[in-house]
C-alpha cells in the first residue's frame, strides 16, 4: 500500500518517454490501395491513378502530373520541394506550393 504512490509516477514517466514514433509522423502516411491504373507495371499502380476532372479533389499526398494529368500520389504528405517522378510519362517534377495553399507539380527539364 504504500509504494502505490512511487508507482504511479513511475507509470507516467515512462507514458512520457514513448514518443520514438512522433505523432505528426503518423498523421502525414497514406495507406495506398491498387486504383485499377494499369499503364506502369503492377508494382507501381497504386502510386498513380486517373484524374476524375476538377471535381475531383486531391488528397496531401497527391499531385497532378502537369505533363500528361495523371494524379501522383505519395505514401507521405507532400510538401514544397519534394521530387516526384511520372512513371507514365517519365517527367520529373518537383512539388510546389501556390499562394492558396495547394500543392501543384512543374516538371523539370
Ligand atoms: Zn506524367
Amino acid at each position: 500500500m504504500t509504494t502505490s504512490d512511487a508507482s504511479t509516477s513511475d507509470a507516467s514517466t515512462s507514458d512520457a518517454s514513448t514518443s520514438e514514433t512522433s505523432p505528426d509522423d503518423t498523421h502525414s502516411r497514406y495507406e495506398l490501395d491498387e486504383t485499377g491504373f494499369n499503364e506502369v507495371p503492377k508494382k507501381w499502380r497504386k502510386f498513380y491513378r486517373h484524374w476524375g476532372g476538377p471535381t475531383d479533389k486531391l488528397a496531401r499526398n497527391e499531385v497532378i502530373c502537369p505533363v500528361c494529368k495523371i494524379v501522383i500520389r505519395s505514401a507521405r504528405e507532400l510538401q514544397p520541394g519534394d521530387k516526384l517522378y511520372c512513371m507514365p510519362c517519365m517527367s520529373r517534377m518537383v512539388v510546389k506550393e501556390g499562394p492558396d495553399g495547394h500543392l501543384f507539380a512543374e516538371v523539370i527539364f
